[in-house]
């Protein structure tokens, strides 16, 4: 079944109007992770309003929602939450709850689940059908999706994708890459113990603190010399501390710090390679050390197969010239938790304001509306031509 382009576009065009009204409404009233009970209960009169019965998470926030009678089912995922940041923006349509704005574009996302549904309910007989994802809390630790895969939310899905807005391209362009697009992002806590001391006698007590040194300058260096230097991994320290006066040796100081790695593989080493480089640095000081290691996101690992499928639809409706080559962050999303069981694909929506770069997470953070349209239109066509794929 060809896809009708004409008629796609068109609805998508119509629809485009509705879609930005609510992501307006939606950054008006941003909620942060796993408070999101306004927005979930906004998806789901929005899509009770045009027949579909959404399933609300019991006593969370998030919600499922199927659409069409039979066929392969493939799936979109839109992430729900806000930040923790004042919004310094002039927008008519800025945030009304203080401290808490969307600053990463989760409300351009769950416009856009919206637009497609509202789109695919209009187009006719679908080839499939299409569940929409609405998950909570992708900006916490390590991430709503984990709770709704373990409820089951991708069972029976062929093939999932999501789009992130990129403010580093104009709309109307989509950044794709085969492979890895997304970091991994572990965190760790390192505390370094000895009996503590006068600084004037070092040499009959364990420093801590030098032992603490050689933990921050060597770790990095020797996990890099020890893991295949074609894969880009980070490990940066983000808190130490330790000791209370300039002239006593404390008995102990603590680190903080994330690892993001982009090889799925090399991912499941880094725990026990940390504990033991660790040990193995501190040891000629005498020191020991408590290593508590937490691991959080894998990196997303965009399936080859669906990325050409959204390439094609992207070619339909679009044009060859709106697919961008996108680059690999070392940014996380939770979104590589759902590809842990589904193949799929996180593509980069271009956003970028016509007058000015602003980064996410940023208080001055915008988007080119224009995207949403754009989006909702790839979203639908990839839509349709996953559900015709034998997977
Ligand atoms: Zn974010
Ligand atoms: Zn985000």
């Amino acid at each position: 079944m060809n896809t009708d382009v004409k008629k796609l576009q068109k609805i998508a065009r119509e629809v485009a109007p509705t879609a930005i009204a609510l992501r307006r409404t939606i950054h008006a009233n941003p909620e942060i992770g796993n408070e999101e009970h306004d927005t979930t209960a906004l998806v789901d009169a929005t899509l009770r309003d045009i027949g579909i019965r959404p399933k609300v998470r019991l006593g969370h926030t998030g919600l499922t929602a199927d659409l069409g009678t039979e066929g392969t089912l493939v799936g979109f995922r839109a992430d729900l939450d806000g930040l923790p940041i004042t919004e310094a923006t002039d927008l008519p349509f800025a945030s009304t709850n203080p401290g808490m704005m969307h600053a990463c574009g989760h409300d351009g996302h769950t416009a856009i689940a919206l637009g497609i549904a509202l789109v695919l309910s209009q187009y006719g007989p679908l080839p499939g059908r299409a569940r929409f994802i609405f998950q909570p809390a992708e900006e916490t630790f390590p991430g709503g999706a984990f709770d709704m895969v373990r409820e089951g939310v991708v069972d029976g899905v062929s093939a999932l994708i999501a789009f992130h807005m990129d403010p580093s391209l104009p709309a109307g362009k989509v950044g794709l890459k085969i492979g890895p697009i997304t970091s991994s992002s572990d965190r760790f806590e390192i505390t370094i113990n000895g009996p503590g001391g006068h600084t004037a006698r070092s040499h009959d007590t364990v420093d801590a603190v030098y032992a603490a040194g050689r933990v921050v300058t060597e770790l990095p260096t020797l996990l890099n010399r020890t893991l295949d230097a074609r894969t880009p991994m980070s490990l940066v320290f983000g808190t130490i501390h330790g000791g209370k006066a300039d002239n006593v040796i404390p008995t102990r100081v603590t680190m903080t710090g994330t690892v993001r790695i982009l090889d799925r593989n090399t991912w499941d080493l880094l725990p026990d390679r940390v504990q033991t480089l660790v040990k193995e640095i501190i040891a000629p000081v005498g020191a020991t050390a408590d290593v508590h290691y937490q691991r959080g996101i894998p990196p997303v690992i965009n399936d080859a197969g669906v990325l050409s499928e959204v390439e094609f639809a992207i070619h339909e409706v679009l044009g060859t010239q709106a697919v961008a080559e996108t680059y690999a962050s070392l940014g996380a999303e939770d979104f590589a938790r759902f590809l842990d069981l589904v193949p799929g694909a996180l593509m980069r929506l271009g956003s970028g304001l016509p007058d000015r770069t602003v980064d996410l997470h940023s208080a001055s953070f915008d988007i080119d509306e224009d995207a949403i349209e754009y989006g909702i239109l790839v979203g639908s066509a990839s839509l349709i031509r996953l559900m015709q794929c034998e997977w």
